[in-house]
């Protein structure tokens, strides 16, 4: 086996990096689609961001009963 071989064996069995893939809201996975970034977490688009923010907010004031 070529030297050049190896290396890219072990590059490839290294572990990657945890990456937010789905949207948050929809959990539509996020590739090419449009990327909307709001406070450290990616959505699909700036409607799924608000459904969010707003589920959030009703299981936070559940939570409160
Ligand atoms: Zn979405």
């Amino acid at each position: 086996m070529a030297p050049e071989a190896v290396k890219e064996a072990q590059a490839e069995a290294k572990p990657k990096a945890e990456k937010q893939t789905n949207c948050l809201a929809c959990n539509k996975l996020i590739k090419k689609l449009k990327k909307y970034y709001r406070d450290g977490k990616f959505y699909c688009s700036k409607k799924c961001w608000r459904a969010f923010i707003i589920k959030s907010k009703a299981s936070a004031a559940e939570e409160k009963k």
